[in-house]
């Protein structure tokens, strides 16, 4: 058996689990305009680059010695960040980094889950989510989520309570649909998670819940973040990413903020050193210059409002096209879109990538510059003219 796009002998003892498997990623292609995985369009600052520069440059001296495997001082600035985007009063202690919010994720899996260990989820949601399950040998499941893609929270109460999983992990804005996951469901099942009890280990044990905030900077002004719960519930770890509205998504860096608990059970899981001093070093140079950095959030908030209204416009085979509600900087579109991946494939042809991912009859797009959003809704019309 080999796996379809690798080179695999037969002769390698891979995992019985993983036969079959293909390493997970969307398309990484050569074309004008990448709407495909959610980053931000708008490139560094040259003043941002040369704070990079001149961070790394001061540390290359010292790479013979390992890193501050602690990152304190780049722990100082998630937290001063949070502080400032969110209002969140967080400790040092109380943040912790790692290469992407991915990693994040694959730690919390390897603290948390676990043989005999369930994770409970909300989909359609990212589909790396099975994946850190997979990698860590814990148990994927999931309560549906409504017709319209908001959280059915009843549904979501009750799986807790069936399936007893030790990770609940929600999503906000929820990654493909872009829905914001409102306060008070959260608090609900922050409720219900305070004296459920864990599959798999003692009793007094309660879930963890993990609120993914990849892409809570997009949200719409005056709506709060999770963050700000984690004085109240140490059950709670939220994990943020630089790589979406922070625009810094090729270093590599997410984090996390949760009581000091969940940070140390965290610790305990992490590689050696595994924040490499030139990632401290660059992470803490686009801190320093958080303005610029954001400065074109507000930016792509409008794209996002303008496409999707234009998108509600158009019409395929007669109807018009559903698009998804979204707080995040893409939108999920379609709905009744016979053959998806075709028309992925017509935009493809026509330089521009986009996601065949989510429900069947949806496609995804991620918001660009202006000039790119322009080719997108040219290319759009053409192939929804073809198709009729
Ligand atoms: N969570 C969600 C919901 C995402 O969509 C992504 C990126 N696609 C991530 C986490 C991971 O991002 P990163 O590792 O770049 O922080």
């Amino acid at each position: 058996t080999t796996n379809a796009g690798t080179a695999i002998p037969a002769t390698l003892p891979l995992r019985n689990d993983l036969i079959g498997e293909e390493p997970y990623g969307a398309p990484q292609l050569d074309v004008p305009v990448c709407l495909n995985v959610n980053e931000n369009p708008y490139a560094p600052d040259p003043a941002v680059v040369e704070t990079i520069a001149e961070r790394v440059r001061r540390i290359a001296p010292t790479l013979n010695r390992y890193p501050d495997r602690e990152h304190i001082e780049l722990r100082r600035a998630f937290a001063a960040y949070l502080r400032r985007e969110s209002g969140a009063g967080l400790g040092v202690e109380q943040v912790w980094g790692a290469n992407g919010s991915n990693e994040i994720m694959l730690q919390i899996f390897q603290a948390f889950g676990g043989p005999g260990r369930i994770a409970l989820g909300c989909d359609p949601t990212y589909s790396m989510y099975p994946e850190y399950a997979r990698d860590t040998f814990t148990t994927w499941q999931v309560a549906h989520r409504n017709e319209d893609f908001t959280l059915n929270v009843e549904r979501t109460l009750a799986a807790i309570e069936d399936v007893r999983p030790a990770i609940v992990l929600l999503t906000s804005p929820n990654n493909p649909t872009g829905t914001p996951l409102p306060m008070e469901d959260l608090e609900r099942i922050l409720a219900a998670c305070e004296t459920a009890s864990v599959r798999g280990a003692g009793e007094g044990v309660h879930p963890v819940v993990v609120v993914d905030e990849a892409y809570i900077e997009f949200r719409n002004p005056g709506t709060p973040s999770a963050v700000t719960l984690i004085d109240a519930h140490p059950n709670l770890a939220v994990s943020r990413t630089m790589s979406k509205a922070f625009a810094f998504a090729g270093a590599r860096v997410g984090y996390v903020a949760a009581s000091r608990g969940i940070i140390d059970c965290l610790r305990i899981v992490r590689m050696p050193y595994h924040l490499s001093a030139v990632t401290q070093a660059a992470a803490l140079a686009a801190f320093e210059h958080t303005d610029e950095q954001l400065g074109r959030v507000a930016h792509l908030r409008e794209t996002r409002e303008r496409t999707a209204a234009w998108l509600r416009t158009r019409t395929y085979r007669g109807r018009a096209l559903e698009v998804a509600d979204s707080a995040s900087n893409f939108l999920m579109f379609g709905g009744h879109f016979e053959d998806r991946d075709r028309i992925f494939a017509a935009m493809l042809e026509r330089g521009v990538l986009i996601r065949a991912v989510g429900p069947d009859g949806w496609l995804r797009v991620c918001m660009g510059t202006d000039e790119e959003m322009a080719r997108f809704r040219e290319a759009l019309d053409e192939v929804l003219r073809e198709a009729e």
